[in-house]
């Protein structure tokens, strides 16, 4: 069966739903004949349609009829639940995390079948009173979880919908329960953020302010006609940066160089830096980069020793060279970005970044004997920091991302293995692969971990 929808009447079907539904009612040009719907009927019911349609309003005998001809459209009341936390004012200073709420919204009939999935979010956040704020994105997200009267695991189960396939998959279900007419769709305002309307979110949520300790993460691709004259000024320090720090040494093109040891300024850091210079922080600037940017155990070798005054950054352009450098590096910055269309959290220039960044609980790698033990409280982002720089896929971004949606279901290094690979996926947003390894490199860490705390307590009369 195949998967993925058709462009042509030239491919093989479709799935049900979009031969079915999909292209008779958004693309009637590659709707089958067998499929093809008939006029759709005005709005009010009144008026008949074209010789060979059917009856408008809806008989029994027509739903029961499906083979013959094409039923009038089904219409759904969408009920919206937002989740959010209650205002911390009201709460006492005990209470760590302000307490979940939520709120139903119940909204007219509509045609489900002929909404696109960011339709539908739009109207969800419509009956909120959202949608001036937030914009649904084409691609995948915000998520929701959408569930019927009767929908298999209820709605406290629900399956979380991101993307359209997902949307598919559950609009496939309803539309076999002929006798669903109402849906629920809940959605949680802490997943929101990504997808605020915001000049610099549209291009790139790493760049935009963190907006609270509640921002987990979302996906939201940027649109190159969106570009706003932040996100353009931030292009252009990113490009001042690395022809600031030009490495002829490294692949990546460019690094930090301190003393004799080069960091590199992978696109992670590059922005970072840059994010910082563009909101005047403290003592950053294109020589100085911030001060938990990099740590000892980015260092990458020089290979080469360099006579005395030549490891700083080169301070002299080449006129004609530079020009097609940036324009290499201005295209190769655009299609990175258009290309990372996977879950990112919005990150702050403005403040330093504790998960990932701060030297001082950010031992390298596994605990090896000469580092500290680390405190059980730190063992899952330890575990999963020094996962990912095992990992140079997965950025540190998406690291802190999975660090705080497991630390908020509450899961430690050690209980990560009891959950399963998908879940954990879904939690993470890691590829299923990538929790795999995780699962493998966790119990590794751990065991270490483990390892060394038994030793240290035997050693020492103290623990
Ligand atoms: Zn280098």
């Amino acid at each position: 069966m195949p998967r993925d929808t058709r462009y042509t009447n030239n491919e093989p079907d479709g799935t049900p739903f979009q031969e079915l539904i999909m292209f008779p009612t958004l693309a009637p040009q590659l709707a089958r004949p067998q499929h093809a719907a008939p006029p759709r009927a005005p709005p009010n019911g009144a008026g008949a349609a074209a010789p060979g349609a059917l009856p408008v309003a809806g008989t029994a005998e027509e739903n029961n009829n499906l083979s013959d001809f094409t039923p009038p459209e089904r219409t759904f009341f969408i009920t919206a639940i937002l989740s959010f936390r209650e205002s911390s004012a009201s709460q006492g200073s005990k209470a760590k995390q302000p307490k979940k709420t939520s709120a139903t919204k119940t909204g007219p009939a509509l045609p489900l079948f002929s909404m696109t999935r960011c339709a539908v979010l739009q109207e969800v956040l419509k009956l909120h009173d959202l949608h001036q704020h937030y914009q649904p994105s084409n691609v995948s997200g915000f998520p929701v979880e959408i569930s019927w009267p009767g929908s298999p695991g209820g709605k406290t189960n629900a399956p979380t919908v991101r993307d359209d396939q997902e949307f598919e998959t559950i609009m496939t279900q309803i539309y076999e329960k002929r006798t669903v007419k109402s849906i629920l769709v809940g959605f949680d305002l802490d997943l929101l953020e990504p997808f605020r309307i915001r000049s610099a979110v549209a291009l790139d949520p790493r760049l935009a302010p963190w907006s609270g300790p509640e921002v987990r993460f979302g996906t939201h691709v940027p649109r190159p006609d969106s570009f706003s004259g932040e996100d353009q000024l931030h292009g252009a320090i990113i490009m001042d940066l690395r022809e600031e720090w030009k490495c002829d040494e490294h692949d990546n093109g460019a690094c930090y160089k301190k003393e004799d040891e080069h960091f590199p300024l992978n696109r992670w850091k590059v922005k970072h830096w840059a994010a910082a210079i563009a909101g005047s922080q403290a003592g950053v600037s294109m020589r100085d980069p911030p001060p938990t940017l990099f740590r000892p155990d980015d260092a990458i070798r020089s290979r080469v020793i360099r006579p005395r005054g030549r490891t700083g950054p080169r301070h002299q352009r080449a006129g004609s060279d530079s020009a097609v450098e940036a324009g290499t590096m201005m295209s190769a910055f655009f299609s990175s970005l258009l290309q990372n269309n996977v879950a990112i959290p919005p990150v702050t220039p403005r403040r330093p970044k504790k998960h990932y960044l701060s030297p001082a609980s950010s031992p390298a790698g596994p605990p090896e004997s000469s580092s500290p033990l680390p405190a059980q409280e730190d063992e899952l982002r330890l575990c999963l920091e020094a996962f990912g720089r095992a990992k140079p896929s997965i950025s540190p971004e998406e690291i802190t991302v999975a660090v705080t949606a497991l630390s908020e279901k509450h899961y430690t290094a050690d209980t990560l293995s009891f959950a399963g690979v998908q879940r954990l996926a879904e939690v993470t947003h890691f590829a299923e692969g990538d929790v795999c390894s995780l699962l493998k490199f966790a119990k590794e860490w751990v065991g270490k971990v483990e390892h060394k705390r038994a030793r240290l307590s035997t050693s020492s009369h103290r623990f």
